[in-house]
């Protein structure tokens, strides 16, 4: 018997040991982790210059409050607005915190109260991001939600351009929807986003939690559209595992969170700045990023030669090293199949197979990814067809 909730579908594996993209689990059996504990272990498992930069700390002091200096939030804070182009940083401990933070500014900034977001969004699980959620079954028995959300269909700009209204305060949205099912943001949909802020005077917030700190091979995913962003917010890859989120605003908006109107105990927090600051003078390198970006471009390259021809595959879509196979059929059997030859994928939505790799997952590793990718995919075909 468990003492937990059981809010968690748990598998009955226990991993236990992890180095770069492979993991092991109690029975000795390793794993190529294409889960990547969901784009938060970036650099892999257990990353070496991370690793050293919070055990040094650890050695400091481990936690002071936010009433202090703290050099090392003041260090991770320039390295996030240098590569974003924005101007200051809250630290929190999640995405949903950060898109809390998001929400709160955006609303006391422009003193209007509706934010739209996009059906099969996902903002994260506290009543606001939740509610800023487009998909019922996250609301499901948590009625009434809070009234300052509404939800307009994604990728449909001819809808978004006929919205209108004075009390709009933000539009909150994901370049490529992750948990809704690796769907990418069509340029002139995202554009039109953009324009329908300015127009409406809105703040454009864009949830950065799963797309950015490289994922996609930018520092963020709306670098590769130009888009100008009043807020994002960024949390999973941010600390490679340590729990740590962030919320990036616009100069303008810096004077509306004066003392006092928003805050976090542990936010910001040294242990968790040792860990953002070494994930990102990592990441954030012109070298590295163009390496994730060529791997990643071959390896979907690949993907959508040997998988779009099965009759089974949909389609092979997403950017960088966040990836969706759409399947026709549901997603779970397949995913099975592959975790028992050896390779960790998930769900995103009821019929498509995401790969998260780590970012310094190497062409030999991607290469046995493939292979298995393609030999399970066509086994469980063969299957279906008998
Ligand atoms: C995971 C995720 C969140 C929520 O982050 P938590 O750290 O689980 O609170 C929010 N937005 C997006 C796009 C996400 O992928």
């Amino acid at each position: 018997m468990s003492y937990l909730f059981p809010t968690y579908n748990r598998l009955d594996i226990e991993l236990v040991a992890g180095k770069g993209a492979k993991v092991k689990d109690s029975t000795g059996r390793s794993y190529l982790d294409f889960i990547a504990g969901i784009a938060v272990c970036n650099l892999g498992h257990s990353p070496v210059p991370v690793k050293k930069a919070v055990e040094e700390q650890l050695n400091k002091v481990w936690h002071v409050s936010n009433l202090f200096q703290i050099s090392q939030q003041e260090q991770a804070a320039k390295l996030l607005a240098l590569a974003s182009g924005l101007d200051a940083v809250f630290f929190c401990n999640s995405g949903a915190e950060a898109n809390e933070a998001a929400i709160k500014l955006a609303k006391k900034h422009t003193g209007k109260t509706k934010i739209l977001s996009f059906k099969q969004s996902f903002h994260g699980r506290t009543f606001a991001t939740m509610s800023a959620t487009g998909q019922e079954k996250i609301h499901s028995g948590f009625g009434p939600l809070l009234p300052a959300f509404e939800y307009l269909p994604y990728n449909d700009e001819d809808t978004l351009a006929k919205v209108d209204g004075e009390d709009i305060a933000a539009i909150m949205v994901e370049v490529i929807q992750g948990e809704g099912g690796v769907n990418p943001g069509k340029e002139t949909f995202l554009k039109e986003v953009e324009k329908k802020c300015e127009e409406l005077g809105a703040l454009l917030i864009i949830d950065e939690v799963q797309t950015g700190i490289g994922r996609t091979g930018a520092p963020f995913a709306y670098q590769h559209h130009g888009l100008n962003p009043d807020i994002i917010t960024a949390a999973k890859g941010l600390g490679s595992g340590f729990p740590v989120g962030a919320m990036i605003g616009r100069k303008e908006l810096v004077s509306t969170f004066s003392p006092g109107t928003h805050g976090s105990t542990f936010g910001g927090n040294p242990l968790a700045m040792a860990a953002v600051k070494a994930t990102l003078e990592t990441i954030f390198d012109d070298d590295f990023l163009n390496g994730v970006k060529s791997k990643s471009d071959t390896f979907i390259r690949s993907l959508k030669e040997k998988l779009e021809p099965s009759p089974s595959v949909k389609e092979v879509k997403g950017k960088g090293f966040m990836i969706g196979i759409e399947l026709e059929t549901e997603a779970k059997e397949s995913i099975e199949l592959l975790r028992n030859s050896g390779l960790l994928t998930l769900p995103a939505g009821p019929n498509v197979i995401r790969l998260l790799p780590p970012l310094t997952v190497t062409e030999a590793e991607l290469e046995e990814a493939l292979g298995i990718l393609i030999e399970t995919l066509q086994a469980h075909e063969t299957e279906a067809v008998r």
